[in-house]
């Protein structure tokens, strides 16, 4: 019974998740830029015939990155880009040497803005300095105290926000917020929304934060208990996410407690103990879960790890995997490896160079076979054939999307060696065609 259980929540999701991520598009089509607001649509809209699409005609590729380390033997990279999405909404925070007085202590954070990016970057520069002061974040670390003190913080930064956004009349967005903090003994991991982190042990996906969705039967009751619905897997048909800062018109049911609206500001904060097997912490917005599963990303990661020493690099290949495998969002991750993170290795260099040099065989096939035929060989053809082969030894989670790179490069070396030897052939004619 149970198993039989277990083997459909395998098959049936991926399908699953499909389809609900198309309802979803097309829902976030139907409202306006995805997250509508009561009251905004008014005055953002007013004399507006169209709705302006939140998407753009082309996408955004440009990345930010940054990188750094710790003196305690942390390393960490950060990309972010902006992708299909109109606007750029999400912020982070990277500090791999927290504060005065915590030199040896990390917290790292990424915001997914919604609505606009008020929320997200007041957060990105002021949270951690509200949760701070608490005076619950201490060397001598009580985690009790620590936990206590990381939620003390985004409700007092939430409740300053909102008098902010009423006297100075900012915009009605909203934020997610995904943070580790790193002690030498501890990882604080805080969630509130549904960006997501995950800690990578042994080789496997050991702990990652659960999203807060409207659905989900603790936030659904909450929500209901506030006067509100879920409908659409949106509260009140309209926000897809049932935690944030910000969001402010989602929380002005005056009887219920801070925590008690329709959206509330409070993180989940789990602890674990920091062993010498934690290899690395991924912490990214929904524009990257949205493509991958953390499993696939987990295993894509340590295999990029042991072939590629430029952190920076492999979080690029992440956001373009993303937005190969179709993230239509803004997309931001940050990895963050310990001493114990897989390390370049001569035997994954040479496997890698290998499946280059059987990417690139293919690809010639394919254009003979193509040309054999008459036609002019196509690079969108060339990647759907390839992607029909079975082919052996591709970087697992990240399948031939992610060797992009080295099959167009292979493309332009044999249709340009085809269409001149062709040229040779007809005399040069190219202008005669
Ligand atoms: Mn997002």
């Amino acid at each position: 019974m149970r198993t039989a259980r277990r083997a459909s929540t395998v098959e049936v999701p991926s399908f699953l998740r499909q389809l609900v991520k198309e309802t979803e598009k097309m829902v976030t089509f139907f409202f306006k830029g995805g997250r509508r607001h009561p009251g905004t649509d008014e005055d953002d809209f007013d004399n507006e015939e169209d709705i302006p699409s939140p998407y753009l005609q082309m996408p955004i590729l440009n990345k930010d990155t940054e990188e750094g380390g710790s003196k305690c033997g942390i390393n960490y990279a950060m990309a972010s880009m902006q992708g299909w999405r109109a606007q750029m909404e999400d912020a982070h925070t990277c500090m791999p040497e927290m504060a005065d007085g915590f030199p040896d202590w990390s917290y790292f954070a990424v915001y997914d803005g919604h609505a606009g990016r008020t929320v997200a970057q007041y957060c990105s520069r002021h949270l951690l300095d509200f949760i701070l002061d608490t005076g619950g974040v201490t060397v001598g670390e009580d985690v009790e105290q620590v936990k206590g003190g990381i939620r003390d913080g985004f409700l007092g930064i939430d409740s300053h926000m909102y008098t902010l956004a009423r006297n100075e009349s900012w915009d009605h967005s909203g934020s997610t917020a995904a943070a580790v903090m790193i002690s030498p003994r501890n990882i604080y991991f805080i969630n509130c929304g549904d960006s997501r982190t995950f800690l990578c042990r042994n080789g496997q996906v050991f702990f990652y934060t659960e999203d807060h969705k409207p659905f989900n039967p603790r936030e659904k009751e909450r929500i209901q208990n506030a006067g509100g619905s879920v409908t659409l897997q949106r509260i009140n048909g309209s926000l897809a996410v049932s935690r944030g800062l910000g969001d402010f018109d989602f929380k002005e049911v005056e009887w219920r407690a801070q925590t008690e609206q329709l959206v509330s500001p409070e993180p989940e904060v789990y602890e674990l103990k920091r062993t010498p097997e934690d290899e690395f912490l991924v912490v990214a917005c929904d524009g990257v879960w949205d493509a991958i599963s953390n499993e696939e990303l987990c295993a894509f990661v340590r295999n990029r790890l042991q072939v590629c020493d430029d952190l920076r690099d492999i979080c690029a290949q992440v956001i373009d995997l993303c937005l190969y495998k179709g993230s239509l969002d803004n997309i931001s991750i940050i990895i963050i490896c310990f001493d114990g993170a897989p390390k370049v290795k001569p035997e994954a260099l040479q496997h890698e160079t290998e499946l280059e040099q059987i990417i690139e065989q293919k690809v010639e096939e394919i254009i003979q076979i193509i040309r054999a035929k008459d036609k002019e060989p196509d690079l969108l053809y060339v990647m759907k054939f390839l992607a029909s082969e079975n082919i052996p030894g591709l970087p697992p989670g990240g399948g031939i999307s992610c060797k992009r790179d080295c099959i167009i490069a292979a493309y332009q070396k044999y249709a340009a060696v085809f269409r001149s030897t062709e040229q040779m052939e007809t005399g040069g004619s190219e202008d005669s065609n």
